[in-house]
């Protein structure tokens, strides 16, 4: 039998920071039903992050695919979000392949800061700029979602919608933090130019997780 450090490695196995059944708040998907599954571990480093606490892997328990699913089957909604962390520090192939066997959709979150696996119906791509995208994310992304924290974000976004594919939906959101700095401009931004659309935190309005 494989030794767990292994099965992490094979991605038969993964720590599993907390999956919960709510609604997703954000992105093209937002106001949807959606299970999370928000696996541990993260090396990105962003300065507002809201779920430091992913960051280290090892203080969460190490859970099979088979497992995990199981878990997810206990809900009536058949829409799974992976989220972290940085789910992508993982082999996503056998829990997706799984997740679509037993008649799941599959959504991933991720920064895109290391190489792209998984099948997957919808990526939402939110590069940062603590640790540069690997390219092969560029080409599977249906959403960038560009976290506007700052004035600067603005070019950064602009960056990342000139790699992204041409059907990739482009949506620019407030930081929760300053989001009353930047609606504004936001709203600006995207009526100037109009291939950007806007997404909200709508979760934080609702207060649920
Ligand atoms: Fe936090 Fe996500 Fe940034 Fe990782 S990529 S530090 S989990 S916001």
């Amino acid at each position: 039998m494989m030794d767990k450090k292994t099965a992490v490695a094979a991605g038969t196995m993964l720590p599993v920071m907390e999956a919960f059944y709510t609604i997703q708040g954000e992105g093209t998907f937002s106001g949807h039903p959606a299970y999370f599954i928000r696996l541990g571990g993260c090396d990105v480093g962003c300065v507002w992050c809201d779920v430091k606490d992913s960051w280290e892997a090892e203080k969460w328990p190490v859970l099979t695919i088979q497992d995990i699913v199981a878990e997810a089957k206990q809900y009536p909604c058949r829409k799974v979000v992976i989220t972290g962390g940085e789910p992508l520090m993982y082999d996503m192939n056998p829990l997706t392949a799984l997740l679509k066997q037993e008649g799941f959709t599959t959504h991933i979150e991720t920064s895109g800061a290391h190489p792209f696996s998984g099948d997957f119906d919808w990526v939402c791509f939110s590069p940062k700029k603590f640790k540069a995208p690997h390219p092969s994310i560029y080409e599977v992304a249906n959403e960038l979602k560009v976290v506007i924290f700052h004035q600067s974000d603005f070019e950064f976004a602009e960056k990342h919608a000139s790699q992204v594919n041409e059907a990739c939906n482009l949506l620019l959101q407030p930081e929760w933090s300053k989001a009353k700095i930047f609606t504004n401009e936001i709203i600006t931004y995207a009526k100037l130019h109009p291939n950007w659309n806007i997404s909200l935190q709508t979760h934080k309005f609702m207060n649920i997780p």
